[in-house]
């Protein structure tokens, strides 16, 4: 049977976060999920972190020679577009037969934009396991099976043509797929957090997320017990290696009674696992935290982005700051690490507002001590609602390659603020942030992640 790679292109942040525990191949879940399915119908499929550096390029090169793939598929975010096409373009000139599909966030959204490059076959749009078995069933078939036509999701060239195809709807049922299996990719060092995924998507329509691009703002989600077997076979898989979960989902409480269930199951099989977790403001009470601290959830993230409500209005946050800080008092009340996001440079923020965000940054931090703090400039990623109305917005973007698209330094400027506004902000602020040595303690004590 024929072979596919699928590779997890990584960026400087992510090293950061997903190699607190040394360097592991640690591939999206997202991607995991479609090599599980390729395999389950029948293709040999392996799985892999890469950085594009000479070694690891070269040690790439010399598998691909090995284990000749037809198919190399590559995970593209927005900051990583031109290294995902450097990639491309080194694996296409040394093996000028194998298939390269782009896939993921970026190449999703900017598909004709993908396709373009000389070294790129296929692109697939949004969710990618339907799509890319009927890729792997047209090359292993020479297209005697399925054309290229016939496949809903991709962008393709026919000649000097380029043929985008209608979408493939959203996967309804995420049961029917299968279990995602780690043995796919390299666990022999895995230890620490792992990563799972019980939900996809997001009904919120925060305007500078692509989630809402993505997902068409529903929210999915797999049935509990499903999930819970999950968790369980990485217990009985990895043991105590596994010494934390992070649930990946944009927002894992999105429904509470369903992690009413999970909790039940987690205490029905006294399942003993810490396990962290991604939420909003709106989906919590002080009962649902108070359960979620009795049973193991040590970690929540919460987006709040701007200490102004009038901001919070205009970018579709949809949520309360009075609500906010109730929400954010319970969690610490309860004992779970909290983590919330900030962000400055929204459209709608000046001076002021940015100075609101960075007050509140600075009351949360001297009022709280489990507490991580980070803030990031707003970045206008490509088929995001903001990008594709910067004009309207009075936004203009200071950044001409993709990899400065990254949250870490200011990219927009409009008639209210500059760069070196938001520059000046995220100074003040940077005493209150994360890295510190007391939050980092803090963090440590929670088992998480430490910025270096
Ligand atoms: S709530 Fe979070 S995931 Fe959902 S749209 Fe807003 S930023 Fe995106």
């Amino acid at each position: 049977m024929d072979r596919i790679m699928l590779l997890s292109l990584k960026v400087a942040g992510q090293l950061k976060e997903e190699y607190a525990d040394g360097l592991v191949d640690k591939p999206w879940i997202g991607l995991l999920s479609i090599a599980t399915f390729l395999e389950f119908n029948g293709y040999e499929t392996m799985v892999r972190d890469i950085f594009p550096d000479k070694k690891t390029m070269d040690g790439l090169v010399r598998q691909i020679s090995e284990k000749q793939p037809v198919i190399a598929g590559i995970s593209v975010f927005t900051e990583n577009a031109d290294k995902a096409l450097l990639v491309a373009r080194i694996i296409k000139s040394q093996f000028p037969g194998i298939k390269i599909v782009l896939g993921g966030p970026h190449a999703s959204l900017c598909p004709m934009e993908c396709i373009k490059s000389d070294s790129v076959d296929f692109v697939v749009l949004k969710e990618g396991e339907a799509t890319m078995l009927e890729i792997a069933e047209m090359v292993s078939s020479g297209g005697r099976s399925i054309n290229p036509k016939d496949i809903p999701g991709i962008v393709y060239k026919e000649g000097d043509k380029i043929i985008l195809n209608e979408h493939r709807g959203l996967i309804a049922d995420l049961d029917l797929l299968p279990i995602v299996k780690r043995e796919l990719t390299d666990i022999s060092g895995w230890r620490g957090i792992v990563n799972v995924s019980s939900s996809r998507g997001c009904s919120g329509r925060c305007i500078y997320c692509a989630a809402t691009a993505l997902s068409g703002a529903v929210y999915r989600v797999r049935d509990i017990s499903n999930f819970y077997m999950e968790v369980l076979m990485l217990r009985l898989m990895l043991g105590d290696k596994m010494e934390q979960l992070f649930i990946t989902d944009d927002t894992f409480t999105g429904i509470p009674e369903r992690v009413l269930k999970f909790i039940d199951l987690l205490k029905k099989h006294r399942l003993d696992i810490r396990w962290r977790c991604e939420s909003r403001i709106d989906k919590m009470s002080r009962e649902l935290i108070g359960k979620m601290a009795e049973n193991g959830c040590i970690g929540i993230q919460y987006g709040i982005e701007s200490g102004s409500q009038e901001v919070l209005d205009k970018i579709g946050k949809n949520i309360d700051i009075g609500k906010a800080l109730e929400v954010i008092e319970y969690t610490h009340d309860a004992g779970i690490f909290i983590c919330l996001s900030f962000m400055i440079g929204h459209y709608c923020d000046t001076r002021e507002t940015m100075g609101e965000t960075l007050g509140l940054i600075e009351r949360l931090f001297r009022k709280y001590k489990k507490i991580q703090l980070v803030l990031s400039y707003n970045t206008p990623f490509p088929g995001t609602w903001q990008y594709t109305r910067m004009n309207r917005l009075g936004m203009r973007l200071a950044a001409d390659k993709y990899e400065d698209l990254n949250l870490a330094a200011p990219v927009v400027e409009t008639r209210n603020f500059t760069l070196e506004d938001q520059k000046d902000i995220y100074r003040k602020a940077y005493p209150y942030l994360w890295y510190l040595e007391k939050e980092a303690h803090a963090g440590a004590a929670a088992g998480l992640p430490q910025k270096e």
